[in-house]
């Protein structure tokens, strides 16, 4: 980063010792109980902002402004330069405290850094100033050590509304100018302001409608800086409680409101106290509102990227598999050829290698064939339909006719319901575990039970044989891609069918495990949503 200049540096600290002195005497005019300690203590908040935007390099800059301040306000030069003194250190120990242990200048990001900046710089830092700054005036002569308690308080009230009330909104602007809202947004945005102001002037000043009610109505404010906090972010809500301050520290001084004492400074200090709390509610809100948000947009991107990785994978797959068919095409008929046209002119051996070759060929051929049936199950994301499961059972039955009738097996079904989804999909998963079940079968002629049950919020469905059964060990490995448990010449196939199943069953919103006794037989499960309205037995 390239370092300003020098020139830069003595700009930016006269610029502060300049606004830091304009806020300081605005401040001082409402100095109710000593000439240098008022309720509303604007500086503290721009000096912490200053030197958290811009870094500890200004300081010189609130010094200056501070003892520049109290010399015009009280012509003492040891009391005004303790004074300063204070107010200089606590704006670097707020600064520093906040950059150490509440994220910096992004306090106002986390529900807890802020708490910490509340803490820190709202309350911690700001007795430094005031303990030194009674301190001076007291030794200075100009208030009585039996005040100091008072003074000390008024002191400290006002710089923490300073920090509290005047520096996020400086910090939360100065670090990211301009928010992206749209046309309604601002036009909401303004409303609220607008409202705030409204409400605000009702409450505190009571010059529009003089006569609204002498009840303490301030927490009426309150629900117009939770909307700001919920539908906008912290620079509205923190900008809506300067304004809102503003208004109501101007009707207080003006005499109206709720927080009315009969002492003018306890007016104000209650005045602050009430404004602190409000701070610290709508900006930790708001904070936390927008922690939430954050975290769903990082969701939403990390779902999208999944999606998005996911479908290239696919394509991959899909890709891969359709073509690698076309050379292995080629590579089976030249093979095969070669064992037609050659066999028993070459010798033994050759006769051997070539008959491997043509298995080998034709057994990858089929395990491309099943890569390119899996890469396309699910592959035309159709929408889903109310769909008659028991309909797509007798669609797998019809295509394994044969092998039922060859095999004797008796399939039988009860409760088949309609369920959201894909027809052709769905048939596939039952002709698969059927399939299978018949394919795994024992010495009895295989029986198969198809059912259906209504859990609370799913189809609970369930494939059940009388097969061999499977290995408990094995029960997660065989919905895993080309995974058998049994050699190809004792049980024909190439471990795809269950990785299909699995495939078309999550891609359903559901999931498929087995539970099997060797010996006695497995049953398959797998889950559906429930169709909306209910999903009736079909
Ligand atoms: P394939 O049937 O082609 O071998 P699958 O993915 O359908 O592939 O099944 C994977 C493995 O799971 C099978 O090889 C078999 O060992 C086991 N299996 C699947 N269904 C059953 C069943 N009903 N009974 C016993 N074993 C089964």
């Amino acid at each position: 980063m390239r370092r300003p200049s020098r020139l830069a540096d003595l700009a930016l600290i006269v610029t502060l010792t300049a606004v830091y002195f304009v806020a300081g005497k605005l401040g001082l005019q409402v100095a109710l109980v000593n000439a240098s300690a008022s309720a509303v203590w604007a500086p503290t908040g721009i000096a912490l902002a200053a030197l958290l935007l811009l870094g500890f390099r200004v300081w010189p800059g609130i010094l200056l402004g501070a003892f520049l301040v109290n010399l015009t306000t009280t012509g003492g030069i040891p009391s005004s330069i303790g004074i300063a003194a204070g107010n200089a250190l606590e704006a670097l120990a707020g600064a520093w405290l906040v950059l150490r242990f509440a994220n910096g200048r992004r306090a106002f990001e986390r529900p807890r850094d802020f708490f910490k900046y509340v803490i820190l710089a709202g309350l911690l830092s700001t007795a430094v100033s005031a303990t030194i700054g009674v301190t001076s005036i007291c030794l200075g002569g100009s208030a009585h050590w039996a005040d100091f308690r008072s003074i000390w308080l008024t002191w400290w009230l006002g710089d923490l509304g300073g920090a509290l009330i005047v520096a996020p909104p400086l910090i939360l602007w100065a670090s990211n100018p301009r928010p992206a809202w749209n046309r309604w947004q601002v036009l909401e945005g303004a409303l609220l302001l607008g409202l705030i102001g409204l409400v605000g002037e009702a409450v505190f000043a009571q010059r529009l409608v003089p006569q609204l009610s002498r009840d303490p109505l301030s927490f009426l404010c309150i629900p117009f800086l939770v909307w700001t906090a919920f539908r906008f972010d912290q620079r509205l809500t923190a900008t809506a409680a300067l304004g809102l301050s503003g208004i109501a520290t101007w009707g207080t001084l003006g005499g109206s409101g709720p927080f009315m004492r009969d002492d003018p400074n306890d007016s104000l200090l209650l005045l602050q106290a009430f404004m602190a709390v409000t701070v610290l509610m709508s900006l930790s809100l708001a904070a936390a509102v927008s922690e939430s948000r954050r975290a769903r947009q990082a969701l939403e991107a990390q779902a999208a990227e999944l999606a998005r990785s996911n479908a290239d994978l696919e394509q991959f797959a899909y890709a891969a598999s359709h073509d690698l068919k076309e050379p292995l095409r080629a590579v089976t008929s030249f093979v095969q050829l070669l064992a037609r046209r050659y066999k028993g002119r070459l010798d033994n051996d050759a006769d051997e290698f070539i008959q491997y070759a043509v298995e080998g060929t034709s057994r990858m051929a089929t395990m491309v064939d099943d890569l390119l049936e899996y890469s396309r199950a699910g592959r035309h994301h159709e929408p889903f339909q109310p769909t008659d499961s028991g309909e797509a059972l007798t669609r797998a039955l019809a295509n394994l006719a044969l092998v039922i009738k060859e095999s004797r097996a008796v399939v039988t079904s009860e409760g088949l319901p309609r369920v959201n989804g894909d027809a052709l999909e769905l048939a596939i998963v039952f002709q698969n575990l059927i399939g299978n079940a018949i394919k795994f079968r024992g010495e009895e002629p295989p029986q198969v039970h198809v059912s259906a049950l209504r859990e609370r919020r799913r189809w609970l469905f369930s494939v059940r044989d009388n097969g061999i059964g499977i290995d408990p060990a094995h029960r997660e490995r065989i919905f895993a891609l080309f995974q058998r448990l049994h050699g190809r010449d004792r049980y024909p196939g190439s471990g795809i069918g269950l990785t299909i199943c699995k495939k078309i069953v999550e891609r359903h919103g559901g999931s498929i495990w087995a539970s099997s006794t060797p010996g006695i037989g497995s049953t398959f499960y797998f889950t559906l949503p429930l169709a909306e309205h209910g999903g009736e037995r079909g």
